[in-house]
């Protein structure tokens, strides 16, 4: 198995190579060629697997060969009458990553500022205890890849002036059974539908997990499509 035979984007196994990865880990030698190919994925996975880059590396890949035209509009700041106030930009993210802790959170965004160095994309992160003003502020500068934690999301996304959910392309439910353990269920409803507000009927869902309790066989049902892929 090799990252060259996945039919990726040559900047993503650049990137890939950057990393130091030589060779897919389990995980990703199955969920790489089915999101190439476009399939919902449900996987069992536990952290240690490779499973941020498993999704990471072919969203990216996917998203790579129209970035030009996808990635978000930033405010050019260099222009003489650029006034902040006056050039608000929303965050309108292609991928939507949702994970339960804000540690997971930094470290996925590392993964995806690995994965999408010279790819026009930019990732951002968000969650809860870090100020809404920053947070603003980052999204105001593009966000194609929003990572997050399902609390801040939802909030949000009640805040259409800072981000819509419109153009998301790849919603991913990263550590699914902890969220539902945490009692997040109706934030992730609330998510997984606002990828749904997208005209595109191509919307993606991935989701992860260590163990798939009811809620979590449940919210797959609801969303997936029916042929979507099972790895576990
Ligand atoms: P994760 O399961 O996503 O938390 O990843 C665990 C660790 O494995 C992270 O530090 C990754 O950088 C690393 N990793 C991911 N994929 C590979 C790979 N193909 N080869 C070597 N290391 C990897």
């Amino acid at each position: 198995e090799k990252f060259e035979d996945a039919g990726l984007h040559p900047v993503i196994l650049d990137n890939i190579q950057l990393a130091r990865y030589d060779k897919p880990t389990v995980i990703q030698s199955y969920t790489i060629p089915a999101v190439v190919q476009g399939h919902d994925v449900v996987a069992v996975a536990q952290t240690g697997s490779g499973k941020t880059a498993a999704y990471m590396i072919p969203i990216i890949s996917k998203l790579m060969g129209k970035a030009k035209k996808l990635a978000a509009p930033r405010p050019n700041v260099a222009a003489p009458n650029y006034d902040p106030k006056l050039h608000r930009a929303r965050a309108e993210p292609l991928v939507v990553i949702v994970v339960p802790t804000r540690e997971l959170a930094v470290q996925i965004f590392d993964e995806a500022r690995r994965m999408c160095y010279r790819s026009m994309l930019r990732p951002c992160v968000a969650y809860g205890g870090l100020p809404m003003g920053i947070t603003a502020g980052e999204l105001e500068k593009g966000c194609d890849v929003l990572i997050a934690t399902p609390g801040r999301l939802c909030d949000l996304m009640s805040k259409p002036h800072l981000l819509t959910m419109s153009r998301v392309k790849y919603t991913v439910i990263d550590e699914a059974d902890e969220m539902l353990q945490a009692d997040w269920e109706e934030e992730l409803n609330t998510i997984m539908a606002g990828g749904d507000t997208n005209e595109d009927a191509d919307h993606v869902y991935l989701m992860f997990s260590a163990t798939f309790p009811k809620a979590a066989r449940e919210m797959a049902r609801q969303y997936m499509a029916e042929d979507h892929f099972r790895i576990r």
